[in-house]
């Protein structure tokens, strides 16, 4: 239902889709980074040139509860993103974020990353916040070890992380993730 309520989103207030519009921005012309889309590019403009992820809270008053990790370059902003980064940095993205979820959360918490379809901003961000009840499946499942051992969406497809016991769950080939945290 959240799905439906957020792909209907999509469509009535017409935000653009990076798959549609791509990322036109260029850190050393700030007028290239007016867009919509490059909201989370100005963030990461804002922030010391030597961090390597930052927090913010979601900039959206009706998601109250979520946070936001970004990663202060942007090389890997637009589509594909998993995909381009280096294993080291991916596992390093991927501690500090549930170090932050865990600090936030407890054992409740969730990260998110949204699908190549449905993302509507070019800066790369992952969704942390607090795991929704009901919404376990086992149609795409892999059960892991720790953030070394998550693996790479693929064809630009979403996934979502919560904690299962000692280990991880990832949840692969979906689009639009960020719905299975609380708001
Ligand atoms: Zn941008
Ligand atoms: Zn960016
Ligand atoms: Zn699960």
């Amino acid at each position: 239902m959240m799905r439906l309520f957020l792909l209907v989103h999509l469509l009535l207030f017409q935000v653009q889709r990076i798959i549609e519009v791509g990322c036109p921005c260029d850190p050393s012309k700030p007028e290239t980074m007016e867009l919509r889309q490059c909201s989370l590019c100005r963030e990461a403009e804002r922030q010391p040139a030597d961090v390597e992820f930052f927090f913010l809270p979601d900039a959206n008053p009706r998601k109250p509860n979520r946070t936001l990790l970004l990663l202060r370059t942007h090389q890997y902003d637009g589509l594909r993103a998993m995909e381009r980064m280096p294993h080291r940095l991916r596992t390093r993205m991927w501690e500090t974020a549930i170090r932050k979820a865990r600090e936030l959360w407890g054992n409740e918490w969730g990260l998110a990353y949204n699908g190549d379809q449905v993302r509507t901003q070019c800066h790369f961000h992952i969704h942390i916040g607090k795991l929704l009840k009901g919404i376990e499946n086992d149609r795409a499942l892999r059960i892991v070890n720790g953030p070394a051992e998550i693996p790479v969406p693929k064809e630009g497809s979403g996934m979502w992380v919560h904690p299962h016991g000692r280990r991880l769950h990832v949840h692969l080939n979906e689009q639009i993730c960020e719905t299975v945290l609380m708001r």
